[in-house]
This record gives structure tokens, sequence and C-alpha cells, in this order.
């Protein structure tokens, strides 16, 4: 009798939607203290996440997907992540992602803008970055 593989109930919640909530085989993600790689039976924890790119493997594809920040919850094989903003690099709208890099980058050269915009433009800053770095690597797939 074949063993049955063992898998990761993967969740990706935002305010908006359900981004995504697949069966998947290993998950990448990038914590505030290091990346995290999570395979069946890990132990559960709670993480807080960077806004970087997040990927999973499924089927011997990895997937990617840019996440803003947010929080990752391990439970007996489920792996759930609350997230203000999540996109899959189909999407992601690659212009507004250059237009919110640009106008972030502008802000920063602005230094009469106070320190609470500075800190407010690097995230955004950072946000676009990801979504754009997500694009390029799924094309260059
Ligand atoms: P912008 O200034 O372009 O709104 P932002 O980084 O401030 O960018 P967020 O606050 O992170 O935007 O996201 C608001 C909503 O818009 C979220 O639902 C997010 O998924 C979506 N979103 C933001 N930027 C993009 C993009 N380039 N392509 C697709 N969806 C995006």
């Amino acid at each position: 009798m074949s063993e049955t593989k063992k898998t990761l109930q993967l969740e990706v919640i935002t305010p908006d939607a359900v981004v995504l909530q697949e069966k998947v085989d290993f998950i990448i993600a990038r914590a505030l203290d290091g990346d995290i790689g999570i395979l069946p039976g890990h132990t559960a924890m709670i993480s807080a996440l960077d806004i970087q790119e997040f990927s999973y493997d499924q089927d011997g594809t990895r997937h990617i997907l840019a996440v803003s920040a947010g929080f990752l919850e391990v439970h007996d094989d489920v792996v759930t992540i609350l997230t203000p903003a999540a996109e899959r690099p189909t999407d992601i709208d690659l212009s507004r992602a250059n237009s919110a890099k640009d106008r972030a980058e502008h802000r920063l050269q602005d230094k009469k803008d106070s320190d609470i915009d500075v800190a407010r433009a690097e995230l955004a800053l950072k946000r676009a970055l990801c979504r754009i770095h997500v694009v390029n690597h799924y094309r260059g797939q």
C-alpha cells in the first residue's frame, strides 16, 4: 500500500480576500528575524513577516507571492498568513508598482518631509520594490 504524501494547507488572507487556499509541499517565508523553511510536521509557531517575496512548492513547481508584512502561523500542518496585502505575480500591476516606487523615491529625496513621512515612504518603496521583484522573478522563469 503506498503512503499518502504529507502536505501543508496554506491559507493567505488579506482584509479584502482569501488570496490563496492550497495544499502545498514546502514554504519559504521571510520573517523579520530571518528566512523560515516549513515542511509538513513543522512545530507550531507564530512569526512576524517582512515585506518580501513568499515562496511555496507545489507538485515540483515553485510559486511566488508578494506579501506586505503581517503574521504567519503554523499549527497542525495548516500555515495561515494574515497580511494587509498579498499578490500573485499575475495580479500585480507593474506600472502601478513602478509609479509607487517613483513616488516614494521622490518623497525620500525631499528632505523637507517629516520623519513620519520618511518612514511611510520607506515602507511604500519596500512594497513597490517587492512587487517589481516578484513580477521580474516570475517572468524570468
Ligand atoms: P499604491 O500606492 O499603488 O496604492 P501601496 O503599496 O500603497 O501602493 P497597498 O496599501 O500595499 O498599496 O495595497 C492596497 C491594495 O492595493 C491591496 O489590496 C494591494 O494588494 C493592492 N495593490 C497595491 N499595489 C498593487 C499593484 N502594483 N498591483 C496590484 N495590486 C496592488
